[in-house]
């Protein structure tokens, strides 16, 4: 059920039929290699919550297309909004959705700039009393791994998939190879949606290994918002493996909207927030 389809009177009973769970993806919109959209995390973001939408029914709001990529302003196509600009919007966009009788709100996320403000829109809902609770999942604890698992466990689950397909997954892994974005991963999911969006011949036009040069700070776990960029020069963190096709873009697509429906099945039948939430509000 996705926010805008739904005419007025039907808001009650998707408020019943999603146990009063609205979730709003989060993707961004920035450079994805030379090969992908600069919306790929926006695509991804919002095609496979739909699709675990189908499974586990919530409704699902227009998909926050401007994500946290600030310091990665001068790659074309980068959309920078601020952190107060940000936080402000979803102070009142919650409020919005709860007064249509949403009163659980699920941050879905799938770009990895976006966890640290994702928790603080979380903490930004507790400055003072709501009706309604915020929360904030990643959508993306997937990967290839869990593909050649299941092709492994599982194949017929996947009767589409071919020996070559299977034969290309053990390619992936026959050796180690740079990943996280613009990536393997994220090139199946794409492809998926759209394959006229993802150009895997364009893949190795630029390098996507990294150049360790920041690697010291992260092992001492200082955070400086460059730390990325400063390996990843390109904004642009995957190794060349152009062998992306349908069946598994299909297969891996699977996948990841199986793992989503699990989330949205969590949120959905806890009951502790929205009573903790309530019982806070009492209390001062
Ligand atoms: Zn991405």
């Amino acid at each position: 059920m996705l926010w805008e389809n739904l005419k007025s009177s039907e808001f009650p009973e998707a408020v019943k039929k999603s146990k009063g769970v609205c979730v709003i993806p989060l993707g961004a919109m920035e450079k994805h290699g030379p090969h992908m959209p600069v919306g790929t995390d926006n695509i991804i973001a919002e095609r496979t919550t739909l699709l675990a939408a189908e499974r586990e029914p919530v409704v699902v709001f227009p998909t926050f297309h401007f994500g946290q990529v600030n310091g990665l302003q001068h790659f074309d196509g980068s959309i920078c909004l601020s952190q107060r600009l940000t936080l402000e919007l979803f102070d009142e966009i919650c409020d919005e959705i709860a007064r249509s009788g949403f009163k659980k709100i699920l941050l879905l996320n799938s770009h990895g700039g976006n966890p640290a403000i994702a928790q603080c829109i979380c903490n930004q809902a507790l400055e003072k009393k709501r009706d309604y609770v915020v929360a904030f999942a990643e959508s993306y604890w997937t990967y290839p791994k869990d593909l050649q698992k299941a092709l492994k466990e599982r194949r017929e689950d996947f009767p589409y998939i071919t020996d070559e397909d299977v034969a290309i997954v053990e390619d992936y892994f026959s050796k180690p190879r740079q990943a996280f974005h613009a990536d393997f991963d994220e090139a199946l999911l794409v492809h998926d949606a759209d394959p006229t969006l993802v150009d895997m011949s364009k893949m190795g036009d630029e390098d996507g290994e990294s150049t360790h040069k920041s690697d010291h700070l992260t092992e001492a776990k200082i955070y400086t918002g460059r730390n990325w960029f400063i390996n990843f020069p390109n904004s642009f963190s995957a190794s060349h493996f152009p062998y992306v096709n349908e069946r598994l873009a299909r297969a891996y697509t699977e996948i990841r909207v199986d793992y989503i429906a699990s989330v949205l099945k969590a949120f959905k039948d806890d009951t502790t927030l929205l009573q903790a939430n309530e019982e806070w509000n009492k209390s001062w």
